[in-house]
Protein backbone atom coordinates (compact mmCIF):
# COMPACT_ATOMS: atom_id res chain seq x y z
CA UNK A 1 0.00 0.00 0.00
CA UNK A 2 1.07 3.56 -0.69
CA UNK A 3 0.41 6.11 1.39
CA UNK A 4 1.11 10.59 0.48
CA UNK A 5 1.41 12.24 3.50
CA UNK A 6 0.56 15.82 2.46
CA UNK A 7 2.07 18.31 5.35
CA UNK A 8 3.34 22.42 5.00
CA UNK A 9 2.57 23.99 9.09
CA UNK A 10 4.32 23.63 12.14
CA UNK A 11 1.71 21.04 13.67
CA UNK A 12 1.31 19.09 10.83
CA UNK A 13 5.21 18.39 11.36
CA UNK A 14 4.21 17.17 15.13
CA UNK A 15 0.96 15.08 13.99
CA UNK A 16 2.77 13.22 10.66
CA UNK A 17 5.83 12.18 13.39
CA UNK A 18 3.63 9.97 15.33
CA UNK A 19 1.84 8.32 12.26
CA UNK A 20 5.20 8.08 10.33
CA UNK A 21 6.64 6.27 12.96
CA UNK A 22 3.99 3.86 12.98
CA UNK A 23 4.09 3.64 8.92
CA UNK A 24 7.77 2.60 9.81
CA UNK A 25 6.79 -0.74 11.55
CA UNK A 26 4.65 -1.66 8.12
CA UNK A 27 6.65 -3.38 5.57
CA UNK A 28 3.48 -3.71 3.16
CA UNK A 29 3.16 0.52 3.63
CA UNK A 30 5.58 2.79 1.78
CA UNK A 31 5.07 6.66 2.94
CA UNK A 32 5.67 9.22 0.28
CA UNK A 33 5.88 12.95 2.49
CA UNK A 34 5.37 16.01 0.29
CA UNK A 35 6.63 19.21 2.39
CA UNK A 36 4.07 21.93 0.48
CA UNK A 37 6.89 24.62 1.69
CA UNK A 38 4.00 27.06 3.78
CA UNK A 39 5.84 27.03 6.81
CA UNK A 40 9.68 26.75 5.95
CA UNK A 41 11.87 28.95 8.28
CA UNK A 42 14.21 26.38 9.79
CA UNK A 43 13.39 26.90 13.71
CA UNK A 44 9.28 26.27 11.92
CA UNK A 45 10.20 23.46 9.73
CA UNK A 46 13.38 21.51 9.69
CA UNK A 47 14.11 21.29 13.43
CA UNK A 48 10.98 19.09 13.90
CA UNK A 49 12.05 16.53 11.21
CA UNK A 50 15.10 16.58 13.01
CA UNK A 51 14.04 16.13 16.43
CA UNK A 52 11.28 13.91 15.53
CA UNK A 53 13.12 11.79 13.61
CA UNK A 54 10.58 12.44 10.73
CA UNK A 55 11.66 11.42 7.18
CA UNK A 56 12.87 13.56 4.46
CA UNK A 57 10.32 14.91 2.29
CA UNK A 58 10.39 13.04 -0.94
CA UNK A 59 9.15 16.53 -2.64
CA UNK A 60 9.54 19.22 -1.64
CA UNK A 61 7.02 22.30 -2.95
CA UNK A 62 8.23 25.47 -1.78
CA UNK A 63 4.95 27.12 -1.99
CA UNK A 64 5.18 29.99 0.73
CA UNK A 65 4.38 33.69 1.68
CA UNK A 66 1.72 33.61 -0.81
CA UNK A 67 -2.12 34.98 -0.63
CA UNK A 68 -5.13 32.54 0.83
CA UNK A 69 -5.89 31.39 -2.97
CA UNK A 70 -2.47 32.04 -4.44
CA UNK A 71 -1.72 29.59 -1.95
CA UNK A 72 -3.75 26.93 -2.01
CA UNK A 73 -4.18 26.88 -6.16
CA UNK A 74 -0.30 26.56 -6.68
CA UNK A 75 -0.09 23.89 -4.06
CA UNK A 76 -3.01 21.67 -5.86
CA UNK A 77 -1.35 22.15 -9.19
CA UNK A 78 1.76 20.89 -7.56
CA UNK A 79 0.80 17.98 -5.60
CA UNK A 80 -1.56 17.11 -8.69
CA UNK A 81 1.17 16.02 -10.28
CA UNK A 82 2.47 14.31 -7.49
CA UNK A 83 -0.15 11.94 -7.26
CA UNK A 84 -0.17 11.86 -10.95
CA UNK A 85 3.31 10.32 -10.45
CA UNK A 86 3.23 8.40 -7.31
CA UNK A 87 -0.31 7.05 -8.04
CA UNK A 88 -0.79 6.19 -3.83
CA UNK A 89 -3.62 4.16 -2.56
CA UNK A 90 -4.53 7.09 -0.02
CA UNK A 91 -3.39 10.71 0.49
CA UNK A 92 -3.30 11.52 4.15
CA UNK A 93 -4.16 15.35 5.39
CA UNK A 94 -4.07 16.78 8.67
CA UNK A 95 -5.68 19.19 10.84
CA UNK A 96 -6.95 22.80 8.48
CA UNK A 97 -4.75 24.41 6.48
CA UNK A 98 -4.52 25.47 3.28
CA UNK A 99 -2.15 22.61 2.56
CA UNK A 100 -4.64 20.29 3.92
CA UNK A 101 -7.53 21.62 1.35
CA UNK A 102 -5.19 21.52 -1.57
CA UNK A 103 -3.77 17.98 -0.69
CA UNK A 104 -7.66 16.73 -0.18
CA UNK A 105 -8.99 18.29 -3.05
CA UNK A 106 -5.86 17.01 -5.85
CA UNK A 107 -6.35 13.88 -4.62
CA UNK A 108 -10.03 13.59 -4.98
CA UNK A 109 -10.33 15.32 -7.88
CA UNK A 110 -7.81 12.28 -9.47
CA UNK A 111 -10.19 9.83 -6.93
CA UNK A 112 -7.67 9.06 -4.85
CA UNK A 113 -8.71 7.98 -1.37
CA UNK A 114 -8.28 10.77 1.36
CA UNK A 115 -8.20 9.93 4.40
CA UNK A 116 -8.72 13.38 7.46
CA UNK A 117 -7.07 12.85 10.22
CA UNK A 118 -8.61 15.48 12.86
CA UNK A 119 -11.85 16.07 11.38
CA UNK A 120 -15.30 17.11 12.22
CA UNK A 121 -13.80 19.93 14.26
CA UNK A 122 -15.60 22.98 14.39
CA UNK A 123 -15.25 26.24 15.53
CA UNK A 124 -18.47 27.50 13.55
CA UNK A 125 -16.90 30.80 12.71
CA UNK A 126 -16.37 30.48 8.57
CA UNK A 127 -14.84 33.40 8.93
CA UNK A 128 -11.39 31.29 9.91
CA UNK A 129 -9.78 30.06 6.69
CA UNK A 130 -8.99 26.98 8.94
CA UNK A 131 -12.61 25.84 9.38
CA UNK A 132 -13.19 26.82 5.71
CA UNK A 133 -10.31 23.84 4.69
CA UNK A 134 -11.73 21.86 7.72
CA UNK A 135 -14.93 21.32 6.27
CA UNK A 136 -14.00 21.42 2.67
CA UNK A 137 -11.29 18.67 3.34
CA UNK A 138 -14.01 16.69 5.51
CA UNK A 139 -16.22 16.10 2.59
CA UNK A 140 -13.71 14.97 -0.13
CA UNK A 141 -12.33 12.18 2.56
CA UNK A 142 -13.06 8.80 2.39
CA UNK A 143 -12.59 8.33 5.74
CA UNK A 144 -12.57 11.04 8.29
CA UNK A 145 -10.48 10.16 11.40
CA UNK A 146 -12.05 11.49 14.61
CA UNK A 147 -10.24 12.69 17.57
CA UNK A 148 -13.07 12.93 19.50
CA UNK A 149 -16.83 12.30 20.40
CA UNK A 150 -17.96 15.81 20.14
CA UNK A 151 -15.83 16.12 16.52
CA UNK A 152 -18.13 12.99 15.72
CA UNK A 153 -20.98 14.60 16.97
CA UNK A 154 -20.46 17.70 14.66
CA UNK A 155 -20.57 15.71 11.66
CA UNK A 156 -23.54 13.94 12.61
CA UNK A 157 -25.13 16.69 13.10
CA UNK A 158 -24.26 17.98 9.50
CA UNK A 159 -25.40 14.63 8.36
CA UNK A 160 -22.46 12.27 7.58
CA UNK A 161 -23.41 8.27 7.97
CA UNK A 162 -22.78 7.31 11.41
CA UNK A 163 -20.24 4.36 10.31
CA UNK A 164 -17.81 3.23 12.32
CA UNK A 165 -15.74 2.72 9.80
CA UNK A 166 -16.15 5.52 8.00
CA UNK A 167 -15.78 8.66 11.05
CA UNK A 168 -13.76 6.44 13.79
CA UNK A 169 -12.92 8.12 17.15
CA UNK A 170 -9.40 7.10 17.22
CA UNK A 171 -8.41 9.92 19.61
CA UNK A 172 -6.06 12.47 19.27
CA UNK A 173 -2.24 11.99 17.23
CA UNK A 174 -0.84 15.29 19.49
CA UNK A 175 -1.88 13.12 22.42
CA UNK A 176 0.52 10.46 20.91
CA UNK A 177 3.17 12.82 20.35
CA UNK A 178 3.41 14.02 23.62
CA UNK A 179 3.34 11.23 25.71
CA UNK A 180 6.32 10.04 23.37
CA UNK A 181 8.36 12.93 23.29
CA UNK A 182 7.72 13.58 27.37
CA UNK A 183 10.55 12.15 28.62
CA UNK A 184 13.09 13.32 25.56
CA UNK A 185 12.07 17.07 26.35
CA UNK A 186 15.15 19.65 26.04
CA UNK A 187 15.42 23.08 28.12
CA UNK A 188 14.98 26.01 25.56
CA UNK A 189 18.53 27.00 25.85
CA UNK A 190 17.58 30.82 25.17
CA UNK A 191 15.18 30.56 28.40
CA UNK A 192 16.29 33.33 30.77
CA UNK A 193 18.28 32.08 34.13
CA UNK A 194 15.77 33.83 36.24
CA UNK A 195 13.31 32.08 35.08
CA UNK A 196 11.87 29.79 38.16
CA UNK A 197 10.55 26.22 37.37
CA UNK A 198 7.06 25.87 37.88
CA UNK A 199 6.86 30.23 38.32
CA UNK A 200 5.62 31.03 34.65
CA UNK A 201 3.33 31.38 32.76
CA UNK A 202 3.28 30.33 28.59
CA UNK A 203 1.77 31.93 26.21
CA UNK A 204 1.63 31.89 22.40
CA UNK A 205 -0.10 34.20 20.01
CA UNK A 206 -0.39 33.11 16.40
CA UNK A 207 -4.26 32.96 15.32
CA UNK A 208 -5.04 35.68 12.63
CA UNK A 209 -7.97 36.90 14.46
CA UNK A 210 -5.83 38.08 16.78
CA UNK A 211 -2.65 38.94 14.87
CA UNK A 212 -4.63 40.85 12.00
CA UNK A 213 -6.85 42.89 14.26
CA UNK A 214 -4.63 45.50 15.87
CA UNK A 215 -6.66 46.00 18.81
CA UNK A 216 -7.08 42.91 19.90
CA UNK A 217 -3.51 42.12 19.59
CA UNK A 218 -2.78 45.02 21.81
CA UNK A 219 -5.36 43.72 24.40
CA UNK A 220 -3.67 40.49 24.25
CA UNK A 221 -0.56 41.96 24.57
CA UNK A 222 -0.77 44.59 27.37
CA UNK A 223 -3.09 41.74 29.64
CA UNK A 224 0.41 39.65 28.91
CA UNK A 225 1.87 42.46 30.25
CA UNK A 226 0.05 42.99 33.39
CA UNK A 227 0.44 39.15 34.08
CA UNK A 228 4.05 39.85 34.39
CA UNK A 229 4.09 41.95 36.72
CA UNK A 230 2.79 39.13 39.30
CA UNK A 231 4.65 36.29 37.22
CA UNK A 232 6.98 36.14 33.93
CA UNK A 233 5.27 35.42 31.44
CA UNK A 234 7.20 33.54 28.48
CA UNK A 235 6.37 33.64 24.98
CA UNK A 236 8.09 31.59 21.93
CA UNK A 237 7.00 33.85 19.63
CA UNK A 238 5.22 32.88 15.93
CA UNK A 239 7.45 35.08 13.46
CA UNK A 240 4.52 36.61 12.01
CA UNK A 241 3.18 37.80 15.22
CA UNK A 242 6.72 38.93 15.87
CA UNK A 243 6.73 41.40 12.26
CA UNK A 244 3.18 42.82 12.83
CA UNK A 245 4.39 44.04 16.88
CA UNK A 246 7.74 45.25 15.55
CA UNK A 247 6.18 46.91 12.68
CA UNK A 248 3.13 48.85 15.22
CA UNK A 249 5.70 49.49 17.54
CA UNK A 250 3.51 47.82 20.45
CA UNK A 251 5.31 47.63 24.17
CA UNK A 252 6.10 44.45 25.08
CA UNK A 253 7.20 43.67 28.93
CA UNK A 254 7.61 39.94 28.77
CA UNK A 255 10.16 37.55 27.61
CA UNK A 256 9.83 36.81 23.62
CA UNK A 257 11.58 33.83 22.59
CA UNK A 258 12.20 32.72 19.19
CA UNK A 259 9.92 29.85 17.86
CA UNK A 260 11.13 26.63 20.25
CA UNK A 261 11.62 23.09 18.56
CA UNK A 262 8.54 20.64 19.88
CA UNK A 263 11.01 19.14 22.70
CA UNK A 264 11.97 22.72 23.95
CA UNK A 265 7.93 23.32 23.73
CA UNK A 266 6.83 19.96 25.68
CA UNK A 267 9.77 20.70 28.54
CA UNK A 268 7.85 24.65 28.62
CA UNK A 269 4.67 23.06 28.78
CA UNK A 270 6.09 20.95 31.48
CA UNK A 271 7.30 23.65 33.62
CA UNK A 272 5.56 26.55 33.56
CA UNK A 273 2.34 27.48 35.52
CA UNK A 274 -0.70 27.94 33.55
CA UNK A 275 -0.78 28.83 29.88
CA UNK A 276 -1.98 31.67 27.62
CA UNK A 277 -2.59 30.57 24.05
CA UNK A 278 -4.87 30.99 20.51
CA UNK A 279 -3.39 28.06 19.43
CA UNK A 280 -5.28 24.95 18.80
CA UNK A 281 -2.61 22.37 19.56
CA UNK A 282 -1.49 24.07 22.68
CA UNK A 283 -4.78 24.54 24.22
CA UNK A 284 -4.60 20.66 24.29
CA UNK A 285 -0.93 20.21 25.63
CA UNK A 286 -1.67 22.23 28.59
CA UNK A 287 -3.75 19.10 29.57
CA UNK A 288 -1.75 17.12 28.40
CA UNK A 289 0.54 18.39 30.95
CA UNK A 290 -1.88 19.08 33.81
CA UNK A 291 -1.36 22.72 33.27
CA UNK A 292 -4.72 24.78 33.03
CA UNK A 293 -5.28 27.25 29.73
CA UNK A 294 -6.76 30.24 28.93
CA UNK A 295 -7.77 30.59 25.50
CA UNK A 296 -7.56 33.62 23.96
CA UNK A 297 -9.88 33.45 21.77
CA UNK A 298 -13.65 33.41 21.04
CA UNK A 299 -14.73 30.12 20.48
CA UNK A 300 -12.86 26.93 20.64
CA UNK A 301 -13.08 23.59 18.84
CA UNK A 302 -11.55 21.81 21.78
CA UNK A 303 -14.66 22.21 23.61
CA UNK A 304 -14.80 19.21 25.89
CA UNK A 305 -11.48 21.27 27.87
CA UNK A 306 -13.88 24.33 28.91
CA UNK A 307 -16.44 21.83 30.15
CA UNK A 308 -14.09 20.31 32.50
CA UNK A 309 -12.92 23.43 33.68
CA UNK A 310 -9.61 23.13 33.09
CA UNK A 311 -9.66 25.57 29.94
CA UNK A 312 -11.14 28.81 29.92
CA UNK A 313 -12.08 31.00 27.00
CA UNK A 314 -11.52 34.21 27.47
CA UNK A 315 -10.85 36.42 24.25
CA UNK A 316 -8.53 39.20 24.58
CA UNK A 317 -10.34 41.19 26.93
CA UNK A 318 -7.70 42.58 29.72
CA UNK A 319 -10.62 42.10 32.69
CA UNK A 320 -11.69 38.59 31.24
CA UNK A 321 -7.93 37.51 31.20
CA UNK A 322 -7.31 38.62 34.59
CA UNK A 323 -10.31 37.43 36.44
CA UNK A 324 -9.71 34.11 35.08
CA UNK A 325 -6.11 34.03 35.20
CA UNK A 326 -6.68 34.64 39.44
CA UNK A 327 -9.26 31.50 38.99
CA UNK A 328 -7.53 29.44 36.80
CA UNK A 329 -4.28 29.41 39.56
CA UNK A 330 -6.73 28.15 42.12
CA UNK A 331 -8.75 25.66 40.51
CA UNK A 332 -8.47 21.91 41.53
CA UNK A 333 -8.61 19.95 38.43
CA UNK A 334 -8.60 16.49 37.08
CA UNK A 335 -6.61 15.93 34.21
CA UNK A 336 -6.50 11.90 33.99
CA UNK A 337 -10.04 12.05 31.77
CA UNK A 338 -9.02 10.35 29.05
CA UNK A 339 -10.46 13.21 26.53
CA UNK A 340 -8.12 11.97 23.36
CA UNK A 341 -7.35 8.61 23.56
CA UNK A 342 -4.87 6.10 24.89
CA UNK A 343 -1.54 7.66 23.18
CA UNK A 344 -2.06 4.71 20.91
CA UNK A 345 -4.02 6.68 17.90
CA UNK A 346 -1.46 6.46 14.92
CA UNK A 347 -1.27 2.61 15.63
CA UNK A 348 -5.27 2.89 14.94
CA UNK A 349 -4.95 5.31 12.01
CA UNK A 350 -2.48 2.46 9.94
CA UNK A 351 -5.12 -0.29 10.84
CA UNK A 352 -7.76 1.71 9.14
CA UNK A 353 -5.85 2.49 6.63
CA UNK A 354 -5.03 -1.55 5.70
CA UNK A 355 -8.28 -2.23 6.15
CA UNK A 356 -10.41 -0.45 3.95
CA UNK A 357 -7.24 -1.16 1.59
CA UNK A 358 -7.27 0.26 -1.81
CA UNK A 359 -10.69 -0.16 -2.60
N1 LIG B 1 4.99 24.63 19.04
C1 LIG B 1 6.36 24.44 19.01
N2 LIG B 1 7.17 25.53 19.17
C2 LIG B 1 6.68 26.78 19.36
C3 LIG B 1 5.27 26.96 19.41
C4 LIG B 1 4.46 25.85 19.22
O1 LIG B 1 6.84 23.32 18.86
O2 LIG B 1 7.47 27.73 19.49
C5 LIG B 1 4.13 23.46 18.84
C6 LIG B 1 3.09 23.26 19.90
O3 LIG B 1 3.61 22.58 21.02
C7 LIG B 1 2.03 22.47 19.15
C8 LIG B 1 2.12 23.03 17.76
O4 LIG B 1 3.39 23.66 17.65
O5 LIG B 1 2.36 21.11 19.13
C9 LIG B 1 1.02 24.00 17.56
O6 LIG B 1 1.22 24.69 16.40
P1 LIG B 1 0.52 26.09 16.12
O7 LIG B 1 0.18 26.75 17.41
O8 LIG B 1 1.41 26.80 15.16
O9 LIG B 1 -0.77 25.69 15.30
P2 LIG B 1 -2.26 25.27 15.69
O10 LIG B 1 -2.18 24.14 16.66
O11 LIG B 1 -2.95 26.46 16.23
O12 LIG B 1 -2.84 24.82 14.40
Amino acid sequence: MKIVTVVGARPQFIKAAVVSRAIKLHDEIVEVIVHTGQHFDANMSDVFFEQMDIPRPDYQLEIASLSHGAMTGRMLEKIEEVLLKEQPDWVLVYGDTNSTLAGALAASKLHINVAHVEAGLRSFNMRMPEEQNRILTDKLSKILFCPTMSAKQNLLKEGYADDANYLPVVGDVMFDAAKFYAQRSQKPAELPANIQLGEFVLGTIHRAENTNDLNRLRSLVESLNDINKSEPVVVPLHPRTKAILDTNDIPVDFTILEPVGYLEMVYLLQHCSLVVSDSGGVQKEAYFFDKPCLVTRDETEWVELIEHGSNHLVGVDKTKILTAYAKAKSAAIDYSVPFYGNGHCAEDIISYLLKDGCN
